[in-house]
């Protein structure tokens, strides 16, 4: 993926972008006859260098979620770091997972076998994670097959608090709806609180079938 980082973000655009998505999320959430309130909007903050982050503080923007280790430590215990709470949303690399669990309040994105050895190591009963499902089966991306979910949540050292899911890249959000539901419908049968899904290009759709926490980076950035 292209790392493009974001320069002279202006606050007053991403509040007025962070105010369109919060309003989008509510509708969504009424919608489905939902609680605004059940929805928890995330930065996500990789493209977002570290001397671009008090925009979004500005901004009202609370939970930011980061996708590397290094981005994640850097970011969130820099002068200003404590405005957010930080979750981390990247690929979880087990030689990691230390380091995570210092800085981020939920890790998203529990999905190897490592990871779980790592976690029984270093996590505490205050540790909360969500396990990544690869709900649509795509064999280059990470994730806990739906038929292998029961027995890997039973293995996790520590509580886990609900489910992720990154779905394939789309044109139409509508084509991911069966992915959502699928992945409400795995937190479902196993008890599970919160679902992490959703991203700019679906997180209306995500809202309305049932996301707890959206994902939303590009369209709190872009320009008027
Ligand atoms: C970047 C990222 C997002 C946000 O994607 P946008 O298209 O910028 O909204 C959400 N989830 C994960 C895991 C990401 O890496």
């Amino acid at each position: 993926m292209a790392r493009r980082l974001i320069t002279g973000l202006d606050p007053a655009r991403v509040r007025a972008n962070a105010d369109r998505v919060q309003g989008e999320i509510d509708a969504a959430a009424r919608a489905a006859g939902r609680d605004p309130a059940g929805v928890t909007l995330l930065a996500a903050v990789k493209y977002v260098p570290l001397e671009e982050l008090g925009a979004l503080a500005e901004a009202g923007l609370t939970v930011v979620g980061e996708n590397r280790a290094q981005d994640l430590e850097a970011k969130a215990t820099a002068p200003g770091g404590d405005a957010f709470v930080w979750h981390f949303i990247g690929q979880l690399q087990s030689r990691k997972v230390a380091q995570v669990l210092r800085h981020a309040a939920l890790v998203h994105s529990v999905a190897s076998d490592s990871a779980l050895e790592q976690l029984g190591r270093h996590g505490g009963p205050e540790t909360r994670v969500l396990v990544q499902v690869n709900v649509a089966g795509e064999a280059e991306k990470a994730g806990v097959a739906p038929d292998a979910l029961a027995d890997f949540i039973a293995r996790c050292p520590v509580e886990v608090a609900g489910l992720s899911t990154m779905p394939p890249a789309i044109d139409d959000p509508e084509a991911n709806r069966p992915y959502f539901a699928a992945l409400r419908g795995l937190a479902g049968e196993h008890g599970l609180a919160q679902l992490s899904m959703g991203t700019s290009q679906d997180f209306a759709v995500a809202v309305q079938e049932g996301a707890t926490l959206v994902r939303v980076g590009a369209a709190l950035y872009e320009p008027a």
